[in-house]
């Protein structure tokens, strides 16, 4: 299922209107001109995906759909996240009302935010012992799990404070942290969604920009 799910999507600008598509068309759809030996702005381009294989991310935040659905199939766009923080081997390390989970499957597209920047060897070198350490802490045992107030996510942001706080940098809020690292890749995410459910209906997408002059 993945690789069908994760077929590229191309933008071709030809008279206008930016147009989806899995392959770009030998005509433009929304003019029908030929669009070989059209000018530069057809050329196709790729849209980067924004999802990442989660185990091949290294000191990361990780965020997925909870249950077996995936981004780009089965997810409807409401359902809850869930959110693990990787070691340098690509293991998972997750909170729920199970306890810690440490997953070597099942985080193969995510949306990614990395979290240490590949120049802190330091911060590399000790990662998996602090991650360890930190999820096996009290806190984090089974019965502890609250679904609203003590969740994967108090998890993930806990250990990040405590590298902060060791680092002697100042901790972020939720909320901090939501806005500045979250929101923007989730934006990007849900657009992608959608043109992969337009995609997955329709051959092409097309969205016309209003006020824009036709151009052929
Ligand atoms: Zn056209």
């Amino acid at each position: 299922m993945a690789a069908a799910e994760e077929a590229a999507i191309v933008r071709v600008r030809h008279c206008g209107p930016d147009i989806f598509c899995r392959r770009p068309p030998e005509r433009c759809p929304a003019c029908g001109c030929p669009l070989r030996g059209a000018a530069l702005p057809a050329v196709p381009v790729r849209l980067p995906s924004p999802f990442r294989h989660g185990h091949r991310q290294r000191g990361a935040f990780l965020l997925r759909p909870t249950g077996a659905a995936a981004f780009l199939g089965g997810y409807d766009g409401n359902s809850d996240l869930h959110v693990g923080i990787t070691n340098t081997n690509g293991l998972v390390y997750n909170y729920d009302e199970e306890g810690i989970h440490r997953d070597e499957t099942g985080w193969e597209q995510c949306i990614s935010i990395p979290l240490v920047q590949p120049d802190m060897f330091g911060l590399l070198h000790q990662w998996d012992k602090l991650l360890e350490e930190f999820s096996a802490g009290e806190a984090w045992l089974p019965h502890r799990y609250e679904e609203h107030d003590h969740n994967c996510y108090t998890y993930a942001l806990a250990f990040i404070n405590s590298v902060l706080t060791a680092q002697g940098k100042q901790q972020m809020s939720k909320s901090e942290f939501t806005e500045k690292f979250v929101i923007p890749q989730t934006k990007k995410a849900s657009k992608y969604i959608t043109l992969h459910q337009e995609l997955t209906a329709n051959e092409f997408y097309i969205v016309y920009h209003p006020d824009q002059e036709k151009q052929c």
